[in-house]
């Protein structure tokens, strides 16, 4: 007859339930929609430290960041952060999965996990050079993940993470803004009515702020119906000559680059600290472009420019930039189940829809949020 040794009988078990391959959209390479590809037999992801926690997906949420990250945006910096020694060879980010922004439930923790248990809801935005959030399960450190609002469902809850952390990092880390100091400020948001304009504005009502946005026409109403107190329309004429004759700002957050930044700091109030942020930076782009040595470089060489020029003028001219964090996220998730933000999910697809979900990302003119129902 057969008998097992306790060890054989532990190590056989072990083997037999522990899930190898699971479900997701990767991309094999860098292009247009049709590199977008579903697979079963994706690698089930695996607790490599003890700090880690495995995800089991519910909703993903989409950015603009995924449809150019599928182009290849950033793989230089993010192939350097994935393999800093520089050992594998290029491509070996393939099969990638995207998709930065999860809600879901804690399947397995690490043995140094003391803040989240198995069955916890939870919320988190995913570093950029991480496996994304298009599959059924997804490991990330504890300190990027929260508890997840017990006022929103799962899928309003993945509209949230990426564009409330971006926000926090632009407004609270590098603006200077915090609950305490808003009550007597006057703050611009250029580009109000999508994913990170529509958090940004609820954000700063909450915390007394007066709120300026700039938007197309159409999304006015649905822009005061978030808080805004005054709505400049961007595609009535240059929008600058409008904003001008407001009382000047103490900060502006730019959503949408390019040459706002000729005319956009002279709105604000010279001489008080006033400061300009701008989200669409040439980072990720310098280092594609020239390598990760030359792209720092010029990067570091463009911001110091810019600073100085600005400097002089007696006002601040700084980038922002998306920061993963599970101890913001907790701070939003209060500042939610208060009831002072909402989510504001425009558009919601099933797992299988996921391509048209990046069809309806690239068409642009977002209002509020695109989210995959993964589970
Ligand atoms: P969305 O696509 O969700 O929203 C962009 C919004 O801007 C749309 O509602 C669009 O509507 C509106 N818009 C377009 N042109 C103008 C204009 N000239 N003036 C005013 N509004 C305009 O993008 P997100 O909110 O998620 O992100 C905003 C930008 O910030 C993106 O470029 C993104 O890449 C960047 N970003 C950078 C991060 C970083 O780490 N640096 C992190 C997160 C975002 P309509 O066209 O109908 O007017």
């Amino acid at each position: 007859s057969f008998c097992w040794h306790g060890s054989q009988r532990r190590l056989f078990s072990a083997t037999i339930v522990r899930r190898t391959i699971m479900s997701a959209w990767v991309v094999d390479k860098y292009g247009s929609n049709d590199v977008l590809r579903f697979t079963k037999n994706a690698s089930f992801p695996v607790i490599n430290y003890p700090n880690e926690v495995i995800v089991k997906v519910c909703a993903a949420g989409l950015n603009p960041l995924d449809v150019s990250m599928r182009g290849g945006y950033g793989a230089a910096t993010l192939s350097m952060k994935r393999d800093p020694l520089n050992i594998q060879q290029s491509g070996s980010e393939f099969p990638l999965i995207l998709g930065r922004d999860v809600s879901g439930v804690i399947m397995e923790c690490g043995l140094d996990v003391k803040y989240f248990r198995e069955r916890d809801e939870v919320w988190a935005a995913i570093p950029l050079w991480k496996q994304g959030s298009l599959a059924e399960f997804v490991v990330l450190s504890a300190n990027e993940v929260s508890h997840k609002p017990k006022s929103l469902t799962h899928v309003e809850a993945a509209s949230v993470p990426y564009v409330a952390t971006t926000a926090w990092s632009a407004l609270v880390n590098t603006g200077g803004l915090s609950k305490d100091n808003c009550g007597n400020k006057r703050i611009l948001i250029l580009g109000g009515s999508g994913g990170v304009g529509t958090f940004a504005i609820q954000m700063l009502k909450a915390w007394g702020a007066h709120v300026t946005v700039t938007c197309s026409r159409n999304a006015e109403r649905f822009v005061r119906g978030l808080g805004a107190d005054c709505v400049v329309d961007y595609t009535a004429g240059p929008v600058e000559e409008p904003l001008s004759a407001l009382d000047k700002f103490d900060l502006i957050l730019d959503n949408i680059g390019g040459d706002t930044e000729c005319w956009a700091l002279n709105l604000l109030k010279p001489w008080s600290g006033a400061k300009y942020v701008a989200l669409v930076t040439p980072f990720l782009q310098n280092t594609d472009r020239l390598g990760i040595a030359d792209g720092m470089m010029q990067t570091a060489a463009t911001m110091a420019c810019k600073a100085l020029k600005h400097i002089v003028k007696g006002v601040h001219y700084r980038w922002g930039f998306f920061a993963p964090s599970g101890p913001a996220l907790d701070e939003i998730r209060d500042i939610v189940d208060a009831g002072k933000i909402r989510a504001v999910v425009e558009e919601t697809f099933s797992f299988s829809q996921v391509p048209r979900a990046f069809e309806k990302m690239e068409k642009g003119h977002a209002r509020g949020k695109t989210v995959v129902q993964i589970s």
